[in-house]
Formats: structure tokens, sequence, C-alpha cells
């Protein structure tokens, strides 16, 4: 026996028989709100009125098409013969408005064997009005409204899925659009970043050129060959010679940091003994220490000096590394510690004294043009361009590079190469 209150909508021109289903239901016990109808057209006009909210939408409001707003009709009973039309008739029209319920209907004698044709046309079932009881009268009704009630909610399943497949079709027709937007952003990107390092190393070869002449000029005037020059001129071209180099310098860095980017820097190994370049390397650059007085030195421990590895290579990350830490160091000292870790591995290790490098930028030092002191006022001169070209030509060849440091104490960078080449 079924809690739920029915709506019901019972069409039939005779008063007795509707009197009769009227008993069998309260008999079954079957909770029914029973609204009668005597023709097709009373029928029609009751099902239009509180019908009208049509098909499968009904659902969306409660799960219970009886409870919302106590309206609905949740089952239609039909007598096949009434006065004005017949039940297929009817029930065909009921379709054609979308009034979308079950319906049973319930024959008379004779009717019999039209059963197939009102189940074709959509009926919930049929039921002989000469055999109608209770129970089964009820056990039809219950079954029918259930039945319905899981067709509509797989009907509602399958509306929702079909809105969230158009909806997905939708997003990923714009996932497309944007893909195909960025390919096009990243090709003009591409484009442009191509014409920057021409742009980079076209100015940077034009500027060489006067560089260097300004710089022979300065030296031959240093010379002072035929008129002595008075201290104060000496002093000037001197001042001249000096900015020219450093000038000359950082264009050189912007010259191998765009072969760099080009992949036109090519690695040239050859065996040469790495303490006397070291060696080397370090008295170019004492003058720089000395006028800061600070005090470079240089360990060198190794059973076997000879490596085979691009020598200018290592001399340009040894001067930018010396360089970086003399001009990042006021007091103290600059120390390079080159050993063995194995056989087939170099250690080379610059230590200074100097301002240090807090964790959070140490992975900022070595990108292109990256300076800790950004700023106008900042103290230290430089590109920000040596650090990213040592890392490019440590992994060149086949080595690492790695930095310890303490804001205030000191940094540490150490390189790891392999003793010999390997292409
Ligand atoms: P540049 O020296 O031209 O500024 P680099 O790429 O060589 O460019 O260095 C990038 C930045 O890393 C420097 O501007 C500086 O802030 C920091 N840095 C590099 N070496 C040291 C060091 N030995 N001590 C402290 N800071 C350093």
């Amino acid at each position: 026996m079924s809690e739920e209150q029915f709506s019901i909508l019972l069409v039939d021109d005779d008063k007795v028989d509707r009197l009769a289903v009227r008993r069998a239901l309260s008999k079954a016990g079957l909770m029914a709100n029973l609204t009668e109808a005597k023709n097709g057209a009373d029928a029609m006009s009751e099902l239009k009125v509180r019908q009208n909210f049509g098909g499968v939408d009904q659902v969306n409001c409660s799960d219970s098409a009886s409870n919302y707003l106590g309206h609905i009709f949740d089952l239609v009973l039909l007598d096949y013969r009434l006065p004005d039309i017949d039940g297929l008739h009817l029930l065909s029209q009921i379709k054609a408005f979308n009034l979308y319920l079950p319906v049973i209907v319930l024959t008379g004698q004779g009717d019999e064997e039209i059963a197939v044709e009102i189940m074709k046309a959509g009926a919930a079932d049929y039921l002989s009005k000469a055999k109608i009881e209770p129970k089964g009268l009820a056990k039809a009704i219950n079954s029918a409204v259930r039945i319905h009630k899981a067709e509509l909610a797989v009907e509602l399943i399958n509306k929702r899925l079909r809105i969230s497949n158009e909806l997905l079709i939708f997003k990923n027709q714009e996932l497309e659009r944007q893909q195909e937007q960025i390919k096009l952003q990243n090709v003009q990107l591409q484009e442009s970043y191509k014409l920057k390092s021409e742009f980079l190393a076209t100015m940077s070869h034009e500027l060489r050129t006067p560089m260097n002449a300004i710089m022979g000029f300065s030296q031959l005037l240093l010379r002072q060959y035929g008129d002595p020059l008075s201290e104060q001129q000496q002093n000037l071209i001197q001042r001249i010679f000096s900015n020219s180099k450093n000038l000359l310098d950082m264009i050189n860095e912007m010259l191998d940091f765009s072969k760099i980017e080009a992949g036109r820097l090519e690695i040239r190994p050859q065996r040469f003994n790495l303490g006397n370049l070291i060696n080397l390397t370090i008295e170019e650059l004492r003058s720089l220490a000395v006028q800061k007085q600070l005090d470079l030195t240089a360990e060198v421990k190794l059973k076997d000096s000879y490596i085979v590895q691009d020598a200018n290579f290592i001399k340009r990350i040894i001067v930018n590394l010396v360089s970086n830490a003399i001009k990042f160091t006021d007091i103290g000292t600059v120390k390079i510690k080159v050993w063995e870790i194995d056989p087939d591995k170099i250690a080379i290790a610059i230590t200074d004294t100097g301002i240090g490098i807090a964790p959070v930028d140490r992975d900022k030092i070595f990108q292109a043009f990256r300076q800790l002191d950004q700023g106008f006022t900042r103290q230290h001169s430089g590109t920000g361009l040596g650090l990213a070209i040592t890392k490019s030509l440590v992994t060149m060849m086949g080595g690492k590079i790695n930095l310890e440091s303490q804001l205030d104490e000191g940094s540490t960078f150490t390189i790891e190469i392999p003793r010999k080449y390997d292409a």
C-alpha cells in the first residue's frame, strides 16, 4: 500500500463507473485526489490548465510531480468509450499537446481487442472495467506512476548530459581558439626575439670598431711620443682609456651572449695546463684586487694539471667570477681553489668575503640581464649577463655551477667540469 497521495484525473461519462473506481481506490487504501471529467473535451481542458508546464520540465521542480503545487496530475484513468471521442483519439490529443503523463485506459466489454492499439498509442496500461478489483487497480496505478517517474528522471539526466555535452563542445572550441591565439603570439614572440638577438649582435659588433679605435688612440697618446703631456692631460687620457675598456668589455659580453642565444658559439676543446691558465688569469686581474686592497690568492692542487676542455671558455668563466668577487667585496679576500673531485672531474671554486647573496636571489642571478641592484643609483656597473654566460659556458663543457652564500659574509661559486670534454 502506498503512502503517497496521487492526483488522478478520472475521465468517464458513466457516474456509476466513476463511483466504482472511487470505491475501489479507497478500498485498496490508495491515497488519491480524484478529479472527474465526463467527456473528452472536459478532460482536455482540465489537463491543459493543470499540465501546461509541459513535458519533462515538470520534474525539474520536484521528483514527485504530485507534490508540485498540488495540482499536476500524476495519472489519467481514461474510459475508452466517451460520448465525444474514443480513448485512442484522446490519447493522441494528449500527446499532441505535449501533456506528458501516464494514462491507464479502462476498456469495456468488447473493447479488449483494441488493447494492442491502445498500448501502441502510448498508454501506460489498460484494464478491463468488468474485471476491475481494488488491488489490481492500485497496483497498476502505482507501477504506471513509478515507471513514468523513472522515465522522466532518465529523460532529465539525458537532458542534463546533452547540456553539459554542448557546454563541453563550446568550451573545447573556446580552448582551441585560445590555443590558436597562443600559437600565433608564440610565433610573433619568436620573431621579435630573433630580431632582438640580431640587433644585439649587430650593435655589439658595430660598437666594437670605434671602441677599439678610441682605446688604440688613447694608448698612443699615453706613450707621449714627441710632445710630453701634462699630468692633468695624462690623467684625462688614462680615464678615457679605462672607461673605453669597461665599455668594450660590456660590448664583448653582449656579443658573446647573443652568439650563445643564436647557438653560434662553438666549443673548441684542446689539451692545456689548467694550473698555468688559472695563475696567468689571476695575474691579469690582480690590479683590480690591488685597487680595492683585497687579498687575491690561487691554490691549485692537481695531480695532473692537464685537461681537455675549451681554454677560452674557462678563462672567460674565471674572469667573470673573479671580477664579480672583487666587484662585490670591499674588505677581505678573494680565493681561487682548484682540485680533482676524482681523476675525471675537476672543481674550481671562487670564494669572496663580500656582500653575499640572499637565498631568494640565488636562481635569479643566473638569468640574463638580472642584477640584484637594478636601481639608477646602483653602485656596481655591469650588464647582468656575466653569470648567464658563465652558466651557458659551463653547461656547454658538460659541467655544472653551484653557489653557496651568506648575506654580508661572502659567496662561493663552484664549477665542476669533466677533465676531458665529451662531445
Ligand atoms: P653583472 O656583474 O654584470 O651585474 P652578473 O650576471 O655577473 O652581472 O651578476 C648578476 C648579479 O649577481 C650581480 O649584479 C650581483 O647582484 C650578483 N652577484 C654576482 N656575483 C656576486 C658576488 N660574488 N657577490 C655578490 N653578488 C654577486
